[in-house]
């Protein structure tokens, strides 16, 4: 994939959804997949585990990256399984770097879990910590049909919007 010091042609439409404009920025720098491009507008450095994670998105975005934008930006659920893929990717390079003990392990599985339920996701209602690690357990099962290619819809996923445990 290609860095691209810029922001993504879809934006104002992600703006609008997540209303980015909100979160802290030196806390919140997101980056974004689109096609076979990295946009990186705010600059920051990007980790192995998180190129890795945008590859994954870019990979299953395929030749219609604005078709999977809109869906990702209209649909909770499917943004859920794109994200649990990309997060069981970036687990598994972490791992494979900085996992050499159970204890270590346990640290990046709850990295990572935290992660799957940021506030910039924009999960109605917000996703539950142990619902993310719940998900991030299956994800890691299921790990080779998840990389390679798009879960049929709905997946064996729970609509976090379904979900009645959720906050
Ligand atoms: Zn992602």
């Amino acid at each position: 994939m290609i860095v691209r010091l810029d922001f993504p042609p879809n934006y104002e439409a992600i703006n609008r959804r997540f209303r980015l404009d909100q979160f802290d920025k030196k806390k919140f720098k997101p980056i974004f997949a689109y096609g076979l491009f990295i946009f990186n507008p705010h600059r920051t450095k990007i980790p192995l585990e998180l190129f890795e994670h945008e590859k994954v998105h870019s990979a299953r975005q395929g030749s219609n990256p604005a078709g999977w934008w809109d869906q990702y930006l209209a649909d909770d659920n499917f943004r859920l399984i794109e994200e649990l893929a990309a997060h069981v990717i970036e687990y598994k390079v972490l791992v494979d770097h900085h996992g050499k003990t159970r204890e270590a392990r346990r640290r990046i599985f709850h990295h990572v879990a935290s992660r799957l339920r940021s506030p910039l996701y924009g999960y109605q209602p917000p996703l539950h910590y142990d619902r993310a690690r719940e998900f991030l357990k299956k994800g890691l099962k299921e790990i080779d049909k998840m990389t390679t290619r798009p879960m049929p819809q709905g997946g064996t996923i729970t609509n976090p919007n379904r979900n009645p445990t959720a906050p």
